[in-house]
């Protein structure tokens, strides 16, 4: 029962090792999937007064319009807005994919908003984790060799790989599907093969863009309980959603408006999917 494995996790997993720089070495087989949390310590996200133009032949776009936020350690935002809003903008530049216009972006206390296209792509690798809409995994390949996928970019050693790829897995609740294609698996389970790919290299920053934009509502919650068991380890999470009722889940909801963050509220009683998916996954299909 998956709900089941995701606790049994948290509780075998002790985490120990202080928020981790970018200058960090590459994870070995003891690094933690999740880093711990501090949630005193520096904010892992410090965004300030964000721009990012668009050239459109002679039309300029200004989808953000001087955007700052703080994340700090632990958090679990959901960032919500209308269509055209600046939300993919925003994105792709805390995720290190582009670079701003004007502004400045740290990212877990480094600058990184003015540092070259190859040195981005090393600073995703070792510190963003990105789960996305579509999954994004290999159709032909197992599990684990989709797992083992971001650390094969990083250079680490085979061993290594499978061991974290088997331990990011577990983590998921999938240790018994480790050798399973994508589509010998549900929506749900190839969501949580996505989620595990993504912790390989021990992120300080996951993001999530619409993760449960391809699922029923069922699923929605397995893959939220997994994010909020994630969550409560310490993982950072910032999750793009279009729904209320996901964003429900996390602990502090952003929005854009036409390029500007127009509001950033705590949640006082985020929905417990954690709680709802141990519900759920007791029930016969037919009882749904
Ligand atoms: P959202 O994710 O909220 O739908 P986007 O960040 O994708 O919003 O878009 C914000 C604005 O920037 C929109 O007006 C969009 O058309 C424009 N835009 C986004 N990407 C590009 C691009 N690569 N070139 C030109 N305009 C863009």
């Amino acid at each position: 029962m998956p709900n089941e494995n995701v606790k049994r996790s948290t509780a075998a997993t002790a985490f120990t090792e202080p928020q981790k720089s970018i200058s960090s070495p590459v994870p070995n087989q003891s690094t933690p999937l999740v880093v711990n949390a501090d949630r005193q310590g520096k904010p892992v996200i410090v965004a300030h007064n964000l721009h990012k133009l668009y050239q459109l032949g002679k039309t300029q776009v200004r989808a953000l319009r001087g955007v700052s936020l703080e994340v700090f350690p632990g958090e679990f935002v959901s960032v919500r807005g209308p269509s055209g809003s600046g939300k993919s903008t925003f994105m792709n530049l805390i995720g290190c994919l582009d670079r701003p216009t004007q502004g400045t972006y740290m990212l877990v206390g480094k600058q990184v908003s003015e540092l070259s296209i190859q040195e981005l792509a090393r600073v995703r690798n070792r510190l963003i984790g990105f789960v996305f809409q579509g999954f994004n995994l290999l159709s032909r390949a197992s599990a684990l060799s989709n797992v083992e996928l971001p650390m094969i970019y990083g250079g680490i050693a085979k061993d290594v790989r499978l061991q974290r790829a088997r331990q990011a897995l577990k983590l998921v609740g999938l240790e018994t599907r480790m050798d399973h294609k994508p589509s010998e698996l549900s929506g749900g389970q190839q969501q949580r093969v996505a989620i595990a790919r993504s912790l390989v290299n021990s992120p300080s920053l996951l993001l999530a863009d619409e993760p449960t934009g391809n699922l029923d509502s069922r699923t929605s919650v397995e893959v939220m309980a997994i994010l909020q068991a994630l969550n409560q380890q310490g993982l950072t999470i910032v999750l793009v959603t279009h729904e209320p009722d996901i964003a429900a889940y996390t602990s502090r909801q952003i929005s854009f408006r036409d390029g500007r963050l127009v509001r950033d509220e705590p949640v006082a009683q985020p929905r417990d999917a954690i709680a709802e998916w141990a519900v759920l996954s007791q029930q016969k299909p037919d009882d749904l």
